[in-house]
């Protein structure tokens, strides 16, 4: 199977060199999917490690005039590399049936905990997903009580959909993940899961029974959702996730909420957006790569002239507040809410510093 998926980019590849351009981890090494894909028909060895920079941003195959689906190359390769790299420390604070899952130590750091009905059916179920429900516990709260107004019985999940488990390839754990997730759902006879993020959205759509219908809060709750108006004379920019490229759901229902603010788009953007740099847990293989894609995303930001670049991802969001602190980056729905976010915590290093913390007690 692996080696049909090499094979077919051996043949198929026209060597056009257009999914170099704007990639850092192809241009970094001045490879072309096709140099990769004859690399790996040779035993997949500790040597391959360049796999797990790859972004998984689906960028290339956007830009790609044969359709190449070269990340889900990447993807599958990765599930025979993860051996490899899965009892690393870095990659274990990413893993959330890890002991050291970081969102939850920066939650219980932070004194970050909800209480929502744990019993009972509902028809509904909330699902933040990790980085909101640590980075802006004030908008999951909010959101929550909007929803509750809306339909009454609503319960809550504060837990990740295991996507960081499926990128670095552990596909067995992450299938026990998603079916511990299947069995709370199950438990509360709940179908309908209402999710805020994007990388919620797509995993849980694609790897939960088509039975689950998963639901944005954008189109949950539209109007619902703005709460302050203060800020309509801002002219801001739009950072569109990787995983919402190929479907544009969250870039369409993101602009239809901000259509009152003055919106000026950058170069890349919707199916040609470039990648905050935190995808495919490549942070973890190159900080450098992460870092170059924030700042080429900050300069572009800078170009449109715009007071604010609005993102609806909150791991971008933390990315760009971590590695761009000049630049002013908020959450959708910190915007329309009104509500307080975590970026002044993290733009003073308070990632880092517990980070560090978590390793000094593992020596
Ligand atoms: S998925 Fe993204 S990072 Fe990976 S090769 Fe394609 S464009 Fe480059
Ligand atoms: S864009 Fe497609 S055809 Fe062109 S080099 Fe990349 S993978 Fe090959």
């Amino acid at each position: 199977m692996m080696s049909n998926s090499l094979k077919f980019i051996l043949d198929e590849c026209i060597e056009c060199q257009l999914c170099v351009e704007d990639c850092p981890f192809l241009s970094k090494y001045n490879w072309m999917p096709k140099d990769v894909a004859r690399d790996l028909l040779n035993e997949l060895d500790q040597n391959k490690r360049y796999i797990m920079e790859c972004l998984l941003c689906g960028l290339c195959k956007t830009v790609c005039p044969k359709n190449l689906d070269f990340p889900s190359v990447i993807a599958h390769a990765r599930q025979s590399f993860s051996k490899y790299v899965a009892n690393e420390i870095y990659y274990r604070l990413s893993l959330p049936d890890d002991s050291l899952f970081f969102p939850k130590a920066y939650k219980t750091y932070k004194g970050i905990t909800y209480s929502f009905p744990e019993n009972g059916s509902f028809k509904y179920i909330f699902f933040p997903g990790c980085s909101m429900s640590s980075y802006s516990p004030e908008a999951v709260k909010e959101i929550y009580r909007g929803l509750r107004e809306k339909f009454y019985s609503v319960g809550f999940a504060d837990t990740c959909c295991g996507k960081p488990l499926a990128d670095i390839g552990l596909t067995e754990r992450a299938s026990r993940w998603l079916s511990n997730l299947e069995n709370h759902f199950i438990k509360h006879g709940c179908r309908n899961i209402i999710v805020a993020c994007p990388m919620c959205y797509y995993y849980l759509k694609k790897s939960l029974p088509r039975s689950y219908r998963i639901l944005t809060v954008y189109e949950t709750l539209g109007e619902m959702l703005i709460k302050e108006t203060n800020h309509l004379s801002l002219r801001v920019t739009i950072h569109d996730g990787c995983p919402d490229r190929f479907e544009g759901i969250f870039a369409a229902q993101v602009r239809s909420l901000l259509r009152d603010y003055k919106i000026i788009e950058m170069k890349h953007s919707r199916k040609k957006s470039l990648c905050c740099g935190a995808g495919g847990m490549a942070s973890i293989a190159d900080p450098n790569l992460t870092l170059k894609l924030s700042s080429a995303r900050a300069e572009e930001f800078s170009s449109t002239g715009a007071d604010l670049m609005v993102v609806y991802c909150y791991t971008c969001a933390q990315i760009f507040w971590s590695t761009q602190p000049d630049i002013q980056t908020k959450h959708a729905l910190d915007l329309v809410l009104g509500t307080r976010d975590s970026s002044e915590d993290i733009k003073s290093g308070e990632i880092n510093n517990l980070v560090a913390k978590i390793l000094m007690e593992q020596i």
